[in-house]
């Protein structure tokens, strides 16, 4: 059976780096190697320009009926005074809520060739791989209340609050434990529970769906020390699992151990579907539209190739194939080639369709 996708590519370089993608694609499908049908779409400011909203109903539509949803980055300038409610980045909320993609994906994959443009030395990054299973929907992002109150003397007071309840907790474990198995067999589940209530709760819900996996090793780590250790001894780690805001920090702390923004891939899962166990999924570079480089055609379209092989791996089982195009990732870095963003002395520097082109070729 086809399995459908649908593109999102957005505003920006989100434009420009989804073209390698569907170049990709139309070759793996010209090939045979795959069956995807493709429909595109718009997405904020390119939506706005079109629609005079952030995403017209009937593309959220398609990206609600999708197998994945491939998504390139909105924003920029050109639409920093329209109203609030249609602002590009309400697109990706909306996607985001509709679909339900409460697991949050993010490698941290240093190829080797990048490993001197770390903010770690070489030897404590070279080969790190590691997965952030970060908790999307829930947490003190959502909690009520949430309010700023007005005392009347003089003083305020905010409140922001945590709020996670059993099933929220238990199937983000359950993705973390299940990639796990994928892996190596380890996860690290991070929390703050010598301070925080919802933290004792996080630990117990994790380690309750734990013994479901007694051949996954299970670590508990505190996330003031995950941070510690993320830029100590990144390798130790595989899978870490954590709550909403933790895990927004600590995926950014990792980030950074790989080189640049323009290598991040994420990936958002939902919940399996009780009948068919399909997930609704959402694929998108971790890096924004970055308004200063767009339309030069110098992008890195790497982090968007990566996130379409995660699309291949998580959304199609279709494992062999996402190595391959990491693979072929990995290769063109060997062979020196780069964008401006990862540029180094020696190396050559290409454009955003040459280096699809590359990857492609090594394809
Ligand atoms: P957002 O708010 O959408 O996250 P941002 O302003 O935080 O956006 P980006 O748009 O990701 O950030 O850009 C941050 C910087 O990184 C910019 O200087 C941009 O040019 C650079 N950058 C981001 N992605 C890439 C890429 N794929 N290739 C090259 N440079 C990039
Ligand atoms: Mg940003």
């Amino acid at each position: 059976m086809a399995h459908s996708l649908f593109l999102l590519p957005g505003d920006g370089i989100g434009t420009e780096i989804m073209a390698e993608v569907e170049k990709i694609i139309a070759w793996l499908n010209s090939q045979g190697e795959t069956d995807f049908t493709l429909d595109t779409g718009l997405a904020g400011g390119a939506a706005y320009d079109a629609h005079g909203v952030a995403i017209s109903e009937e593309d959220m539509q398609k990206a609600l009926a999708a197998d994945a949803v491939i998504f390139g980055a909105v924003g920029g300038p050109k639409w920093d005074n329209v109203p609030y409610e249609h602002r590009p980045e309400a697109a990706l909320l909306r996607l985001r809520k509709e679909l339900g993609v409460f697991a949050n994906l993010r490698p941290a994959i240093c190829y080797p060739a990048l490993a001197d443009a770390s903010s770690l030395k070489r030897e404590l990054v070279e080969g790190l791989d590691i997965l952030i299973v970060r908790e999307l929907t829930g947490g003190v992002y959502f909690g009520e209340p949430k309010q700023i109150i007005d005392l009347g003397n003089g003083q305020k007071r905010a409140i922001d609050t945590q709020v996670y309840e059993t099933y929220e907790i238990d199937r983000i474990a359950r993705v973390a434990f299940d990639l796990a198995r994928t892996r190596k067999n380890k996860v690290h589940s991070a929390d703050k529970k010598n301070v925080m209530k919802s933290g004792v709760f996080w630990d117990e819900v994790v380690r309750s769906v734990g013994k479901e996996y007694p051949d996954v090793q299970l670590n508990h780590i505190l996330a003031d020390n995950a941070a510690m250790q993320l830029v100590r001894n990144p390798k130790q780690f595989d899978v870490m699992v954590t709550d909403n805001l933790f895990g927004d920090i600590l995926s950014d702390v990792a980030a950074m151990l790989t080189g640049s923004l323009g290598m991040l891939p994420s990936a958002s899962l939902g919940a399996p579907d009780p009948v068919s166990g399909k997930r609704k999924a959402f694929y998108e570079p971790v890096h924004g539209s970055a308004p200063d480089i767009a339309g030069k055609g110098i992008a890195n379209p790497i982090a968007m190739v990566a996130s379409f092989a995660m699309a291949l791996r998580y959304s199609f089982g279709m494992i062999e194939l996402a190595n391959r195009v990491e693979a072929a990732i990995s290769a063109v870095l060997a062979d020196g080639l780069r964008t401006g963003d990862i540029a180094q002395d020696n190396r050559r520097t290409v454009g955003t369709e040459e280096m699809g082109a590359a990857i492609l070729g090594k394809l």
